[in-house]
This record gives C-alpha cells, sequence and structure tokens, in this order.
C-alpha cells in the first residue's frame, strides 16, 4: 500500500510510501511537515486500567540492624 504524503500547508505531494515517522520538509512553502504512522498502536484502546507503578518498596525498619 502507498501512502501519498502530502504538504500540510500547500498541500503539494512531497513523497509517497510507507514511513512510521518522517520529518520532511516542503520545498515549496518551507513548511516542516512531521509525519506519524499511527496506525498499528494500540494505545489505550479498550484498556481501562493502565499498569501503574504502585510496587513502592516502604522503607520502614526494614534493615538497619
Ligand atoms: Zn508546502
Amino acid at each position: 500500500m502507498e501512502n501519498e504524503i502530502r504538504c500540510g500547508q500547500c498541500g503539494r505531494k512531497l513523497a509517497e510510501g510507507q514511513y512510521l515517522t518522517l520529518h520532511i520538509k516542503c520545498p515549496r512553502c518551507r513548511a516542516m511537515n512531521h509525519f506519524k504512522a499511527t496506525s498499528h498502536t494500540p494505545e489505550h484502546q479498550g484498556v481501562p486500567d493502565r499498569t501503574r507503578p504502585d510496587a513502592k518498596p516502604t522503607d520502614h525498619s526494614v534493615a538497619r540492624r
């Protein structure tokens, strides 16, 4: 599958192909375009509770003999 990569400002076609992240400068309007493929990254979809770091060691009178 080929994706068209267009400038977000002037709409000029900059490239085509596949990318994960892409920084490309438009030669026409000189705008920096940042593209990021977020199609197959499962970010909080149907996951209500995230893993929070609550495994914090309590430091009261464990060592110190
Ligand atoms: Zn442009």
